[in-house]
């Protein structure tokens, strides 16, 4: 008997919950293989690169567009799609029943589906996004990725902060784009090789080990980093190979399995790379499983979760017809 045949119906074949380029991405292709889709989204606050004036690069067709320009494109895109709905709502809770799941949203309705999808992104919870003036530059002039910001502080004056052993690889790569590299080690131990490799890059480099008291911005531009004993670092970007996230709650709650990792991979979801964990039927994808996937990464985990979801379905109807 078929999985199918057991439960009342649900309201959707599939809740996708978050609505970044992870999650309609995979409404794309739902959308396109007829498959009844909701998407519940609650438009993302941490940070100036949510307001959408950010130029995001290495996105296919869309180099220098605001995130907030791509999503708008991609809502209006999938209007389209009679199959597809869109909920401005935050979900509060996601339950697994015997042969569904139950979504609790915002304004106190549930939604049941037979698949849900997680793409809600990834949630900052490193000491350093405390410090004054961080968060007012993250996006503008604070950034984690050089290959996606680095370009347009070609010969600036960078600065990179602590975060961890990825460090002396962030200041290598940035010698791509200038020889001018203060490290602010914000009062913990740093590397061995970092300073070689600072001199190596150009012999002016600096090493700051003070902790940093606030990170100093006009319109959420940076100008430099002052620490706590006065020192005044100019800089025009500073740069962090990674930043810690927290788990994603709604995962915790429902009994996702997380991996040990480290680095960016702390804190994400165990999952095959369809997205699948060890609750069946529930998948993660984009930040939320990965921490950082890039615009381009996440747009490819929907297309491949969504493919594997209508694949899976398509098996499930057969598998009820034959006998
Ligand atoms: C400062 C910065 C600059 C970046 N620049 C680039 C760049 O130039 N190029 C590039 O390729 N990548 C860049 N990235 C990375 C890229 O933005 C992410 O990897 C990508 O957007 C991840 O997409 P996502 O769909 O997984 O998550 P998100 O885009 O974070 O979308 C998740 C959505 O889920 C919503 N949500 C969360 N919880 C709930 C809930 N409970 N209920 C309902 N909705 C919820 C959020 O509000 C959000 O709208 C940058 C990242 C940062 C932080």
């Amino acid at each position: 008997m078929s999985w199918q045949s057991h439960a009342a119906s649900p309201d959707y074949d599939v809740i996708i919950i978050g609505g970044g380029v992870a999650g309609l991405s995979c409404a794309l292709i739902l959308a396109r293989s007829r498959v009844h889709t909701a998407v519940i989204d609650v438009p993302t606050t941490q940070g100036g690169y949510a307001s959408g004036e950010i130029a995001t690069h290495n996105f296919l067709t869309q180099d220098g567009a605001s995130k907030v320009s791509i999503l708008k494109k991609a809502r209006d895109e999938l209007k389209n799609y009679s199959s597809v709905g869109l909920l401005d709502l935050r979900v509060l809770k996601a339950r697994k029943q015997l042969f569904s799941f139950s979504i609790t949203c915002d304004d106190g309705r549930e939604i049941t589906s037979r698949y849900v999808v997680i793409a809600t992104g990834n949630r900052f919870a490193d000491e350093i996004t405390k410090i004054p003036g961080f968060m007012d530059a993250f996006g503008y002039s604070i950034f984690t990725c050089p290959y996606c910001h680095a370009y347009e502080f070609t010969n600036r004056q960078l600065a990179v902060v602590h975060s961890g052993d990825t460090d002396l690889n962030m200041i290598k790569l940035l010698s791509r784009w200038t020889d001018n590299i203060t490290y602010l080690a914000n009062g913990h131990d740093w590397m061995d090789g970092i300073r070689a490799i600072l001199r190596e890059i150009s012999p002016k480099n600096r090493i700051i080990d003070a902790p940093i008291a606030e990170f100093a911005t006009e319109n959420s531009v940076l100008k430099g980093i002052r620490c706590e004993n006065g020192e005044f670092v100019p800089a025009e970007a500073a740069f962090l190979s990674s930043l810690k996230t927290a788990k994603e709650p709604l995962l915790v709650e429902i009994g996702v399995d997380f991996q040990e990792g480290s680095g960016l991979n702390r804190n994400v979801p165990k999952t095959d790379p369809v997205g699948r964990t060890n609750i069946e039927r529930l998948l993660v994808i984009g930040d939320s499983r990965t921490s950082f996937s890039t615009l381009s990464g996440a747009a490819y985990e929907g297309i491949l979760t969504g493919g594997y979801i209508v694949g899976d379905l398509v098996e499930e109807q057969f598998k009820s017809k034959v006998l």
